[in-house]
């Protein structure tokens, strides 16, 4: 192997105790960070994330509140649950699991959640600030991987990146991102002919598919970056990403492992949106006549 690895469990770590210092700032300031998780249904991938993410939150000193309800819930019962958490005070986040169960809408869903508490990053409101360069909650997955990025020192300003998905939640805010930090992007998905004379070319590559090992090792250019948010399972079972990592590892600069790359990222960056929306609600209240 030549890669360095990218490290998402200690740079997490580091992360978290960062968010954890101003989490105990805000608190000489009687405010606590509030995060409230909701899942509706039984899947249990879905409930082993949400498990993860309150603890997470419990860890760094956070507040978090686990909402469960059976699959049967309406739209309406889930909308008015939202709504009540909106005019929570001690609560500055609001996560709904994903995927719901078919019959409620994700949409409307995710929209029914105040601007100023989506942490997810995921509204049309969030999506439009990351498209128009403002200030607001970025999603958490593609905001890890540029922490991660940015944990190898190398600039990005001028580099070439592929981004290999387009999903709303990854492909396309990661991409938003590495605009937003001059990088020159190239955006694939699963109607791009020849994605690897688009990888090849790349210095950083970001997998986010959903396909195991479908970056080979003859497809990275030596010393690029690879980032893998990729989660999929062997055939073993065990835990794997999008990145042949033994291959890729051979001709990569850097290269992030799945586990322990890109997943515990995604959940320190979500305490840190709910930190930062804990902040701007403190700062809003203060600044209140
Ligand atoms: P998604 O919504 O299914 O999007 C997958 C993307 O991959 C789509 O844009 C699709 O293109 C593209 N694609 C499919 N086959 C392709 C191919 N052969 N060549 C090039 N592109 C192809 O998935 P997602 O939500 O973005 O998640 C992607 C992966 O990341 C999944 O494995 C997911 O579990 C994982 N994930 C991990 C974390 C974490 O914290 N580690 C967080 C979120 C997601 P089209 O648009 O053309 O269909």
């Amino acid at each position: 192997m030549t890669a360095r690895t990218l490290d998402g469990t200690a740079l997490a770590r580091t992360v978290r105790g960062e968010v954890a210092e101003r989490v105990a700032a805000l608190a000489l300031r009687g405010v606590r960070p509030g995060l409230a998780v909701i899942l509706v249904g039984d899947d249990p991938a879905s409930a082993v994330y949400v498990r993860n993410k309150v603890k997470a939150c419990e860890d760094s000193g956070l507040h978090s509140v686990q909402e469960r309800y059976a699959a049967s819930m309406t739209e309406a019962d889930l909308l008015s649950r939202i709504a009540a958490l909106n005019a929570d005070p001690l609560i500055h986040g609001i996560l709904v699991q994903m995927p719901l169960p078919r019959h409620l809408d994700a949409h409307r869903v995710i929209e029914a959640i105040a601007p100023a508490k989506d942490v997810d990053g995921f509204s049309v409101h969030s999506a439009g600030q990351l498209m128009a360069g403002l200030p607001g909650l970025r999603p958490a997955t593609p905001l890890g991987c540029m922490k991660m990025l940015e944990s190898t020192g190398v600039s990005l300003r001028g580099q070439h990146a592929v981004v290999i998905g387009r999903s709303n939640t990854v492909g396309k805010p990661m991409a938003l991102l590495l605009l937003q930090a001059h990088a020159t992007v190239t955006v694939c998905h699963s109607g791009t002919p020849d994605l690897a004379a688009h990888t090849r070319s790349a210095d950083i590559v970001v997998a986010a598919v959903g396909r195991r090992g479908m970056l080979t090792a003859a497809m990275v250019k030596p010393g690029a970056i690879v980032i893998d948010v990729g989660i999929n399972r062997d055939e073993a079972g065990k835990l794997c990403g999008d990145v042949d990592f033994a291959g890729v590892a051979e001709v990569a600069g850097w290269i992030s492992p799945v586990p322990g790359g890109v997943g515990p990222m995604t959940i320190a960056m979500l305490l840190s949106n709910t930190l930062q929306a804990a902040e701007l609600a403190a700062a809003a209240t203060h600044q209140a006549p």
